[in-house]
């Protein structure tokens, strides 16, 4: 059987956060939106018979606004409709305002293995700002509540470039962060995302942006010390102590098969990428009367294929393996990139060492840069 990741969208939030560009709604799911999950599941689920998932993720949104039986329909049904492999990693995304004692044994006795916590920073002024309803001190103890109750494989999300933010305030959560008892960190700098609060009072001029030298000095402190606390970087965005980096995230970096279930949610099958339409309402009208939901449905030539490829495995640490690249698309990489790579290693972004070839230090601080260069032209 070969491997399949699943995905599953979980779109309500009890509000929205300033930053946040996902699909999500600001209701709490009721048991429509779990039947027509499971009706989903039903309608697809006979294309992957022969596939063995041993990766589970449950996102959003804000998949910790289920209720426990909810969250247990869910699982249960992922587990009638698919091959679940008995060592898979399933993760959850939760909010620590929903992470009570109770709803953390619930999860772990579903088999949630992993969860993945939107703390963000140690600085309640700036999780204010930015629309989060905890506080750093809700989410410390909500971490170590679920440490305690067995999960031993936690990641957490912080930000940086937030405005108002400053080096030292970035540094102290960081700091923090690295004595939480947590396996896994992915920091994410503050994208103005199209729609969002903050990209509006951006284009009103009103959102405070950090200078370069402040960008510079935080993306320094995060790759300086969540090393220095056994964080190794493997990713752009993600630091993980041994053993713990997030094999879910890898298939999507490495182009391997992913299943997603859930209004918005991305599927990728060979070269067929799979979008199911946003919106809840409707996506529960056309299940639950036997339909299904609208999709966008993109057939990837090899060339889109091919600059994906580059870009999502120069996020990794190892970079490109140029021997799987070679097997894969019949030639060497140099063939089509021969003039792009020896600019970006001049540019000294780039390295190759035992066949492979990845991004330097200064690489990974300008990533798009360097990605943009493997658009080829046609
Ligand atoms: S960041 Fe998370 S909680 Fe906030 S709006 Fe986005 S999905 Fe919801």
């Amino acid at each position: 059987m070969t491997d399949l990741g699943l995905y599953i969208h979980i779109p309500f939030c009890r509000s929205r956060c300033a930053y946040c560009g996902f699909y999500s709604v600001g209701t709490k799911p009721d048991d429509r939106f779990i039947r027509a999950l499971a009706k989903e599941m039903e309608m697809r689920s006979p294309d992957f018979r022969d596939r063995l998932c041993d990766t589970i993720y449950l996102g959003g949104g804000t998949p910790s606004s289920l209720t426990e039986k909810q969250l247990a329909e869910v699982m249960e049904n992922i587990r009638k409709y698919f091959h679940i492999s008995p060592n898979a990693e399933i993760t959850m995304e939760m909010n620590p305002c929903d992470m009570t004692d109770s709803y953390l044994r619930n999860a772990r006795a579903l088999g949630i293995n992993r969860i993945s916590v939107g703390v963000q920073s140690h600085d309640d002024r700036l999780l204010r700002k930015i629309g989060r309803l905890h506080t750093a001190s809700e989410a410390e103890k909500a971490v170590k509540r679920a440490y305690a109750l067995g999960f031993h494989n936690i990641s957490i999300d912080l930000m940086y470039e937030l405005p108002g933010q400053r080096v030292e305030d970035f540094r102290k959560s960081l700091l923090w962060a690295v004595h939480l008892p947590i396996t896994h960190v992915s920091v994410y700098s503050l994208i103005l995302e199209e729609g969002t609060r903050f990209a509006q009072l951006a284009e009103k001029g009103l959102l405070q942006r950090p200078t370069e030298e402040v960008s510079w000095a935080m993306y320094q402190d995060m790759c300086r010390i969540l090393p220095h606390y056994g964080f190794e970087r493997y990713e752009i965005s993600s630091f993980a102590r041994k053993g713990y980096r997030s094999r879910h995230n890898r298939k999507y970096w490495e182009i391997s098969d992913y299943l997603g279930l859930g209004p918005a949610a991305s599927s990728r099958i060979g070269r067929t990428r799979f979008t199911i339409s946003p919106g809840v309402r409707l996506y529960e009208k056309e299940l639950l009367t036997g339909g299904k939901p609208p999709a966008e449905v993109e057939n990837l030539s090899e060339k889109d294929e091919m600059e994906e490829y580059c870009f999502l495995h120069l996020r990794m640490k190892e970079g490109i393996p140029l021997e799987d690249f070679e097997k894969r698309y019949g030639h060497p990489l140099a063939y089509w990139y021969k003039k792009q790579v020896d600019m970006l290693k001049k540019q000294k972004l780039l390295k190759e060492e035992k066949g492979h070839l990845f991004l330097t230090y200064h690489g990974s601080a300008l990533g798009n840069y360097v990605f943009e260069q493997f658009l080829r032209d046609e």
